[in-house]
């Protein structure tokens, strides 16, 4: 390790602002990563994304960039040139007996100057230091050779170094894929502008203010949050704030997220199979056949329903790679879920917890569930209906306008009911199935006949989802803002739930009905409950699995998407309104 050869110089106390010892940090955590300060010069809602609310994703960008740096994450330091005598005033730092030496992976740190970073190489030659900073792709077609963000991240390094006593009056980028290095000198003008971006950071996030999103950015494409940041969805919305009700921003928004994910949910039913790990696959052995292989690659959740063990090494394999584990009971009911440490979003917990308890914010934000929710059940039955149906259209109309007149949660809660009552007495006119199919009204616990037999297992796998996906963008899903908090109910996820019950969990289910992908021979009656068959579960979690996969176009952002996609798109939303960049969550509706 290099150790520090001076003292650490004095603080100046009349330098300006951006001047040496402007940003000192009163601990370790305040210092400022030189890799963040990067993303800052980038975009500074980056750096709040990342630094504050702790958010990361990759994408194509930072996987290459991590590949790249492959041969300099492991900490050495080598001996490149003949030993000679280093300087008679220091001894050498420990371990390092050369005047010509690399020295990889250091992280040093520069509390004068408010600064820490992991140094990719660090070149010396007695007490002189260059550092060397890996970068993915070509040298730019830019001023100096190189961007404004890599210039400054580098001119953090060589402040680290020289707060640390060593002599550094440049360093270079070293482009992987041009295998070009470019000299970037630390003159008076990069510095200032390096100590000012390390004051401005840490003001942002001693403020918690997190800048607005960049509008129209080429920026925003390339970045790996833009699936979290989601900057013209955010910018539409705030805009049409301001605008009159029969404008529209979705000419604005472009698609920058992917339409859908890559992985897919693994449900294992087979009574008894045992799941471990073998190497990049899991390994699964039903009790009766030979073992099945799946790529971990190809897995974004896991989800275990009845009997099925899985090993403690297989769990924390899948934790490490953020891929949660879902639990239900043979009968499918919705038990538990195994995931990592929790998400570092600490300032979206608190403020979920301030709204969870402010009766009035809770209505405001529960009223757009609401008002959602009997507009999807609204146009169910309009898409499907004839004359008779218009008294439950008019009904369920003027339920809509109602909700935005409730002054409390219990009457809110209240007119949910009555527009239930009327949507599923027209929902029990659209199922085909017959006798056996017969829908007299929505019973639970447990479920008495077929159809709710259906949507209690389509509307548990739904629960699931969402509650899977509160809990990766930092929610803690089991404090909601309609369904108050009860012990082990996931309430948050209930009331995201309430504008997806119509399209995904009732269309789901008139589907399975009326294309007879189930029929009676698919459930199992006891003691008066009904419960679905083990072939009859296959059949509902393929359905449910293809709806989550259809894409559908975004009413307010004009993009397709697929259901599943859209979970996350509205989880964030909600937390914009929480964290106070948008006033109103803007429930989804089909048109
Ligand atoms: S998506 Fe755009 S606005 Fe959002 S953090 Fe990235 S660069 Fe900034």
């Amino acid at each position: 390790m290099i150790s520090p050869r001076p003292e650490r110089p004095a603080l100046d106390l009349t330098a300006l602002f951006t001047g040496e010892g402007a940003n000192e940090a009163e601990s370790e955590d305040d210092l400022v990563p030189a890799r963040m300060l990067n993303e800052f010069t980038y975009c500074p809602r980056l750096a709040y994304l990342e630094w504050v609310q702790g958010e990361f994703r990759d994408n194509l960008e930072t996987k290459e960039g991590t590949f790249g740096h492959r041969n300099v994450d492991r900490p050495t330091v080598k001996s490149f040139a003949a030993p000679s005598d280093y300087p008679d005033e220091e001894p050498p730092p420990v371990g390092l007996t050369g005047d010509s030496l690399a020295a990889r992976a250091l992280m040093l740190s520069a509390p004068s100057e408010g600064l820490l970073g992991k140094l990719d190489l660090i070149e010396l030659t007695g007490r002189t230091a260059v550092p060397i900073d890996y970068k993915r792709g070509s040298v730019p077609d830019v001023p100096y050779q190189a961007w404004e963000p890599e210039r400054v991240q580098l001119c953090a390094q060589g402040l680290i170094l020289r707060a640390n006593g060593y002599d550094c009056d440049h360093g270079e980028l070293y482009y992987i894929e041009s295998r070009r290095r470019i000299r970037v000198d630390f003159d008076d003008v990069l510095v200032a502008r390096t100590r000012q971006l390390v004051g401005d950071l840490r003001h942002m996030a001693a403020t918690r203010q997190i800048p607005p999103p960049l509008v129209d950015s080429p920026k925003c494409p390339r970045c790996s949050l833009v699936s979290i940041c989601l900057p013209d969805e955010t910018n539409c919305l705030r805009e049409s704030a301001d605008l009159p009700a029969e404008s529209s921003n979705s000419g604005k928004v472009r698609k920058l997220l992917p339409a859908r994910d890559d992985g897919l949910p693994l449900y294992v039913q087979d009574q008894g199979t045992y799941i471990g790990k073998d190497g990049e696959r899991l390994k699964l052995t039903p009790v009766k056949s030979a073992p099945l292989f799946v790529p971990l690659i190809q897995v974004s959740q896991v989800c275990l329903l009845g009997n099925v063990q899985i090993t403690a090494a297989t769990i924390r394999e899948l934790a490490d790679r953020n891929i949660p584990i879902s639990h239900f009971s043979y009968g499918g009911w919705f038990t538990a879920v195994t995931t990592g440490l929790s998400h570092k979003n600490v300032e979206l917990r608190m403020a979920q917890s301030r709204a969870a308890f402010d009766p009035q914010a809770s209505l405001q934000i529960a009223r757009g569930f609401i008002a959602a929710k009997i507009k999807n059940s609204r146009t169910l039955l309009r898409r499907h209906a004839d004359e008779k149906y218009k008294p439950d259209l008019d009904r369920l109309a003027d339920y809509i306008q109602k909700v935005d007149r409730v002054d409390n949660l219990d009457s809110l809660m209240g007119l949910e009911g009555m527009a239930a009552k009327v949507y599923f007495a027209g929902f029990a006119r659209l199922i085909r199935g017959g006798e056996e199919f017969r829908l007299a009204g929505r019973n639970r616990r447990p479920p008495t006949d077929p159809v709710n037999a259906l949507l209690s297992f389509v509307y548990a796998l739904l629960v699931k989802e969402l509650t899977i996906t509160l809990q990766a963008v930092g929610f803690d899903p089991f404090l909601g803002f309609l369904h108050q908090p009860r012990y082990g109910r996931p309430s948050l996820a209930l009331d995201l739930a309430e504008e997806f019950r119509p399209l995904v969990g009732d269309s789901t289910v008139l589907t399975l009905i009326n294309n007879e992908e189930v029929s009676p021979k698919s459930f199992i009656s006891r003691a008066g409950s009904v419960a679905l068959t083990e072939p009859g579960r296959k059949a509902v979690i393929a359905a449910y699995e293809r709806r989550l996969e259809t894409e559908i176009t975004h009413p307010i952002f004009g993009y397709k998407i697929s259901y599943r996609r859209l979970f996350e798109v509205q989880s964030r939303l909600l937390s914009r309104v929480l964290l106070g960049e948008l006033d109103q969550y803007p429930g989804f509706c089909t048109r």
